[in-house]
């Protein structure tokens, strides 16, 4: 499971502001009072307060009424916010990722609207597995949110050479793609989210992780948002099978 939800908000307001929720809040059925989650402003970080109201579809995220004031103080704005959460492809959950964001502001007649969002699913990664282990755990289903994703867009395509896969491969195809980690599962403790990770065909992996990054300009398609951090071992995944 995800462990966070971050909103990314890309309407020019917002500047840049994201908001990191618990994903556990979508397994709450009932109103809860006097919540927080933190908000990043910039390089700040600040602690948003809210109301919790489960809808039929989705929740609602009260801003404003009691809490207005203390938002708006630190930047927050006021409102009403809703998440309704969409079906991702080859997943039996519900997250909320293509999601519908509606949005009004905490005053007398203020409608909805849609903003512009970036949603992403925070997994927990990188703890060592044990004392003695050299290896550090992962989340396998992250790896297939992203390939569905990409199956969800059509053809799979390598985000380093742009290659699509050999027709002759027919509908083993997808097997020739892996998720990359940009920056290395080795590293300790994080957050991975999506944008964490890049799907690129097996031959592209293999040389990015054989050579270092001054090598890395021979991925002529390529540029340092895919290929992130690539020394040290990163997850590799089974190519998983169409279904
Ligand atoms: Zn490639
Ligand atoms: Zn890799």
């Amino acid at each position: 499971m995800p462990e966070h939800i971050l909103i990314k908000w890309r309407n020019k307001d917002a500047r840049g502001s994201v908001d990191i929720i618990d994903f556990s809040w979508f397994e709450k059925k009932r109103e809860i009072q006097d919540q927080q989650h933190p908000t990043m402003l910039g390089k700040e970080m600040v602690s948003s307060k809210f109301d919790l109201v489960p809808m039929d579809s989705g929740l609602l995220f009260r801003y404003g009424g009691k809490h207005a004031a203390a938002n708006a103080k630190q930047g927050i704005f006021p409102g009403d916010m809703i998440i309704v959460p969409a079906e991702l492809p080859n997943t039996k959950e519900k997250y909320p990722l293509d999601t519908q964001i509606a949005w009004r502001e905490d005053s007398v007649g203020a409608q909805y609207e849609q903003l512009p969002v970036r949603i992403l699913l925070g997994y927990p990664e990188g703890k060592r597995r044990g004392l003695w282990s050299a290896t550090s755990t992962r989340h396998a289903q992250l790896a297939s949110i992203k390939r569905g994703l990409a199956r969800a867009k059509g053809k799979m395509t390598c985000e380093a050479c742009g290659t699509t896969g050999h027709e002759a491969y027919g509908s083993a195809v997808e097997r020739i793609f892996e998720v990359h980690h940009k920056v290395a599962i080795s590293g300790g403790q994080r957050v991975t989210t999506i944008d964490n990770l890049a799907l690129i065909c097996a031959n592209c992996h293999n040389a990015l992780h054989g050579l270092g990054k001054i090598a890395l300009r021979i991925f002529w398609l390529v540029s340092d948002e895919v290929l992130g951090h690539p020394s040290g071992p990163c997850l590799i995944t089974q190519p998983l099978t169409a279904h």
